[in-house]
């Protein structure tokens, strides 16, 4: 798994920076000119889920960037964590004659239809970060290593502890937060926390005290901060009465903005009552805040500009009966089929690195964090 891993890493770094360097216009002739044959001018639809989360936003915009940059037209919609509205604006789509699909989806098992709609139009289709589960009629897969993301958020927290390390042996007490259950990326981010976490609940360095370890009790529906903010609400009033909490798994930091909401609350945040470590995911600008502010502990960047770049670049080779670039072909079975997919490298950041990482490689503005 490690050696794969790391091959993988490596693949995704090389290609990350040939795509980088065709962006940039230094490999003019195979990038610039892939579009501009017979599907010059082609519109593409791309579907995204909500604008709810800046990073949705940016996945937006930094699509069609890069589709325009390579001479398509663009549609872009969201769903606005609606699954039938977003069926419904691909359907559109279709009828308006586009010519390949992006799709991030809401509820990951809604797409069998309309998907079959796009199979019968000839239009093919990329699932954009999050897999569509359940049928053939999904052509590739762009993503991050959602499984890597869970265990960064895991490692952290036994580091911090001082567990991983053997310097303190507990017992801690720690909850565990998932995202939406709809969403395929929920069962890996949760899949490889657990991998982390597991052995250390097993000896009981580590204690779920609300007892709430099973996947299905700790989904966060549609990745609601206020849902996650209610939850951690009703365990701190029935599990730590008396007792305090150590660490929270946060997979996303809209998440994690509500978990320490309840927990500001509760009065942790004063002297007698320090923050747990609280973790999270898409270093979204109020999180990276939250770090600097010694409130949230990390979170898991993932550039979705590099992940724009690889969905633009498989429509373009795909529409030119190219092959697109793949570095992993045996990870996402889908039910139907198992998706060849392109995954990139997600980063874990806190206070000590948030500078180098997400504001000097330009993610974040310097002054947007003031
Ligand atoms: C994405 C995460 C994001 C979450 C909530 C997931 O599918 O992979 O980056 O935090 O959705 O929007």
């Amino acid at each position: 798994m490690r050696n794969r891993r790391a091959a993988l890493a490596a693949i995704a770094g090389a290609a990350s920076l040939a795509l980088t360097l065709s962006a940039c216009g230094q490999d003019s002739e195979g990038g610039s000119e892939e579009g501009s044959g017979s599907t010059k001018g082609a519109t593409i639809g791309i579907s995204m889920p909500t604008k709810s989360s800046e990073r949705w936003i940016a996945d937006g915009k930094n699509v069609v960037a890069d589709l325009e940059s390579k001479g398509y037209k663009t549609k872009l919609v969201y769903g606005e964590d609606d699954p039938d509205q977003q069926v419904s604006q691909i359907e559109n789509m279709i009828t308006q004659g586009v010519k390949a699909l992006i799709i991030a989806a809401i509820d990951n098992k809604s797409m069998n239809n309309v998907l079959q709609q796009a199979k019968d139009a000839d239009i093919p289709v990329i699932s954009y970060d999050r897999l569509i589960l359940g049928t053939e009629n999904v052509d590739y897969y762009a993503s991050f290593d959602n499984e890597k993301v869970g265990e960064l958020q895991a490692t952290y927290m036994v580091e911090k502890l001082g567990l991983k390390d053997g310097s303190k042996k507990g017992p801690f007490n720690i909850e565990l937060f998932a995202g939406s259950n709809d969403d395929n990326n929920t069962r890996y981010f949760f899949g490889g926390a657990m991998n982390v976490l597991q052995p250390y609940i097993d000896k009981k360095q580590l204690v779920v005290k609300s007892g709430q370890t099973e996947l299905n009790q700790v989904t966060t529906l549609r990745w609601d901060g206020g849902t996650a903010q209610k939850r951690m609400d009703d365990i701190l009033t029935s599990a730590y009465k008396s007792d305090r909490v150590d660490a929270v798994l946060s997979p996303y930091d809209g998440i994690s903005i509500g978990i320490l909401s309840a927990l500001k609350s509760d009065d942790y945040g004063s002297k007698s009552k320090p923050l747990p470590i609280v973790t999270g995911q898409d270093a979204e600008v109020a999180s990276v805040k939250s770090i600097i502010a010694d409130e949230q502990s990390m979170t898991v960047y993932k550039d979705t500009r590099e992940l724009a770049k690889v969905a633009s670049s498989m429509v373009d080779a795909v529409l030119n009966d190219k092959k697109p670039e793949t570095n992993d072909t045996k990870t996402y079975d889908n039910g139907a089929k198992v998706v060849p997919a392109y995954l990139l490298d997600p980063v874990a950041v806190d206070k000590a690195n948030y500078q180098s990482v997400v504001v000097d490689s330009g993610y974040i503005k310097e002054s947007d964090l003031k």
